[in-house]
C-alpha cells in the first residue's frame, strides 16, 4: 500500500482577514472552524488514496450509512502552537497517530500510517496558518482527525469504506480568566467504560455514554464526571475528556492504565515533565475512598485533571453520594501551576523541548 499525497485544491474564497481576525478576538471552542479540511478515502482492496485538501464543507452521506447507525467512528485532538519566531508547531502528533491505529484496530477499521496522519495534520496547518493565533498566550489551533465508516447498508459488519478527515478550529485561553479549579462529581452509579470494553479507545460511543452522568453532575452542581471502575465501583479512572493526577506533597500518581482508561498525550507528558522538574511520578491505583480520606487528612495536597483542550485543570470541590469536601480552597495548588506552566513553556517554545516533542512546520 503506497502513502497517499494530499493534492491541493485550496478554496477560491477565502474568509477575508477581518472576518477571521473578528473570529480569532474570541475563538471560543470548537465554534469556528478554518478555511480547509483535509480528506482522504479507504476503500477495500485500494487502501488509501485520493487525499485532497479542500475547501471546509458539509460532507453528503446517505441515509443508510453505516456510521450513522453503528457508530464506526474514531477521532483525535491535538493542538497547532505558533512559536516565539512566527513558525508553527504541534504537539507529538505521532503520538496521536499512534493511539489513532489503536483506535482503529479496536474498531476493525484501517490503520492510517504515522506518516500520513502527520502529513495531513501539517498539510492543513500550512494553509490555514493565519489561523493559528499569535504567540503569547494559551491559545492554539486545534486540530480535529477523524474516521467514519461510509459503506452503506444496515448490516452490522466492518464496513468496506472510510472516509478519514482533518478539520480545525481555532481555541481560545481555557482559562481567560486566570486558573480556576474546577468541580468534580464522582458518579457511583454510570461508568464510562467497561473491562474488554472500549474505553482506551477514542471513539465517539465513550462520549455519548458519558452525558447522562454529565448531565446528573450538573444536576449535582459540579462541572465535571469522575468515573470509577466498572467491576468494584471503588478505583479512580478518569474524568470524561481528561486524565486525573493525584498530589501527595512531591510524588504525583495517576491512575494505572486498565483497557478502560485512554491513554492521554498530556498524561503520559507529565509523568516525563514532573520526573525533570524532580518530583517523583508513578502510576497507581487510588480508590475514591482513600481520595477523601487522604483530603481529609491533609496528605493529599491537590489533585488536577489533564487533557489537551485545557493542559491541566485544578480540582476544586469534590462531591460523592453522601459526602463532599474540597480538594484546594479557592486558589490552585503550587504543585499544579508549576507543571502547567513547564508543559505551556514547551508547547509554546519558550522553554527547551528536551525531549523532542514539538513538531515543526
Ligand atoms: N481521557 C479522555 C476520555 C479524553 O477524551 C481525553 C482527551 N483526549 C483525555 C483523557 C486526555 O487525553 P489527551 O491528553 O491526549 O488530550
Amino acid at each position: 500500500m503506497t502513502t497517499p499525497t494530499i493534492e491541493l485544491k485550496p478554496s477560491a474564497s477565502p474568509l477575508s482577514d477581518a472576518e477571521r481576525d473578528a473570529i480569532l478576538a474570541n475563538p471560543g471552542f470548537g465554534r469556528h472552524f478554518t478555511d480547509h479540511m483535509v480528506i482522504i478515502k479507504w476503500t477495500e482492496g485500494r487502501g488509501w488514496h485520493d487525499g485532497q485538501l479542500v475547501p471546509y464543507a458539509p460532507i453528503s452521506l446517505d441515509p443508510a450509512t453505516m456510521v450513522l447507525h453503528y457508530a464506526q467512528e474514531i477521532f483525535e485532538g491535538l493542538k497547532a502552537y505558533r512559536q516565539p519566531d512566527g513558525s508553527v508547531a504541534t504537539f507529538r502528533p505521532d503520538r496521536n497517530a499512534l493511539r489513532f491505529q489503536a483506535s482503529a484496530r479496536r474498531l476493525g477499521m484501517p490503520e492510517l500510517p504515522v506518516e500520513t496522519f502527520i502529513e495531513a495534520c501539517d498539510a492543513l496547518v500550512k494553509q490555514d496558518e493565519a489561523w493559528v493565533p499569535a504567540h503569547g498566550g494559551e491559545e492554539s489551533l486545534y486540530l480535529r482527525p477523524f474516521m467514519i465508516a461510509t459503506e452503506v447498508g444496515l448490516g452490522v459488519k466492518p464496513a468496506n469504506e472510510y472516509l478519514f478527515l482533518v478539520i480545525a478550529s481555532p481555541a481560545g485561553a481555557y482559562f481567560p480568566g486566570g486558573v480556576k479549579p474546577v468541580s468534580i462529581w464522582v458518579s457511583e452509579d454510570h461508568v464510562r467504560a467497561v473491562p474488554g470494553g472500549m474505553g482506551d479507545a477514542k471513539t465517539g460511543g465513550n462520549y455519548a455514554a458519558s452525558l447522562l452522568a454529565q448531565a446528573e453532575a450538573a444536576a449535582e452542581g459540579c462541572a465535571q464526571v469522575c468515573y470509577l471502575d466498572a467491576v468494584e465501583r471503588k478505583w479512580v479512572e478518569e474524568l470524561g475528556g481528561m486524565n486525573l493526577y493525584f498530589v501527595y506533597g512531591n510524588k504525583i500518581v495517576t491512575p494505572t492504565l486498565t483497557g478502560s482508561i485512554l491513554e492521554g498525550v498530556t498524561r503520559d507528558s507529565l509523568l516525563q515533565v514532573a520526573r525533570d522538574l524532580g518530583y517523583e511520578a508513578e502510576e497507581g491505583r487510588i480508590s475514591v475512598d482513600q481520595w477523601q480520606r487522604d483530603s481529609e487528612n491533609g496528605s493529599l495536597t491537590e489533585v488536577f485533571a489533564c487533557g489537551t483542550a485545557a493542559v491541566i485543570t485544578p480540582v476544586g470541590t469534590v462531591k460523592r453520594t453522601g459526602a463532599q469536601w474540597q480538594q484546594t480552597s479557592g486558589e490552585p495548588g503550587e504543585v499544579t501551576l508549576k507543571l502547567r506552566e513547564a508543559l505551556l513553556n514547551i508547547q509554546r517554545g519558550t522553554a527547551q523541548d528536551a525531549h523532542g516533542w514539538m513538531h515543526q512546520l
